[in-house]
C-alpha cells in the first residue's frame, strides 16, 4: 500500500488507494451537505476549503453526514455543522497537543484523529492553516515514502 497509482470509481470519479474500494457512490455532494444550513455556518465551510485549497489539490469526500478531503487518503473532514459551529477533524501521524482539541483518537500507530471545533471565522487562523498543512501530507501518504 505505499504509493501505488490510486483507483478511480468510474461511476463518481472519486479516486481511492484501494481498487473497488466501498464508498457512498454518487448518492451525497457537498451541495447536498450544506442545503439548508445558516449562511453563517457555510461561510465557516468556504473558509476552511480555501485553507485545504491552500494546501494543494484535493478532492472532495462527500458522505451523508459529512464532507472528507481527500487527496490519496481522506485527512481531513468536516464532521458537523450548525449555526453552533464547524466540528472538524485532521489526521496526523503524532499526538499532537493543543488545548484546542476536543480530542484526539489514536487509530494507529502513526494515525490520530484530532478532532476540533470552529465557531468563528476567526478561528479558522494560522494555526489550523499548520495543522492542515501536516494532515495533507498525510493525505499524501508522505509519510509512507
Ligand atoms: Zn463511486
Amino acid at each position: 500500500m505505499r504509493r501505488e497509482p490510486l483507483w478511480t470509481c468510474t461511476k463518481c470519479g472519486r479516486p481511492f488507494v484501494k481498487p473497488n474500494h466501498p464508498h457512498s457512490c454518487g448518492e451525497y455532494s457537498v451541495e447536498a451537505f450544506l442545503e439548508n444550513k445558516p449562511p453563517d455556518a457555510i461561510e465557516l465551510f468556504q473558509r476552511f476549503c480555501d485553507l485545504v485549497k491552500a494546501c494543494g489539490p484535493f478532492t472532495f469526500a462527500p458522505a451523508k453526514t459529512r464532507i472528507g478531503f481527500q487527496v490519496r487518503m481522506i485527512f481531513a473532514a468536516v464532521n458537523g455543522l450548525s449555526s453552533r459551529g464547524m466540528r472538524c477533524h485532521v489526521v496526523l501521524t503524532r499526538r499532537l497537543e493543543s488545548p484546542r482539541f476536543d480530542r484526539i483518537e489514536k487509530l494507529g500507530p502513526r494515525c490520530y484523529v484530532n478532532h476540533f471545533t470552529i465557531r468563528t471565522l476567526d478561528d479558522l487562523d494560522e494555526e489550523v492553516a499548520e495543522w492542515l498543512n501536516e494532515s495533507y501530507k498525510v493525505g499524501n501518504q508522505e509519510h509512507l515514502s
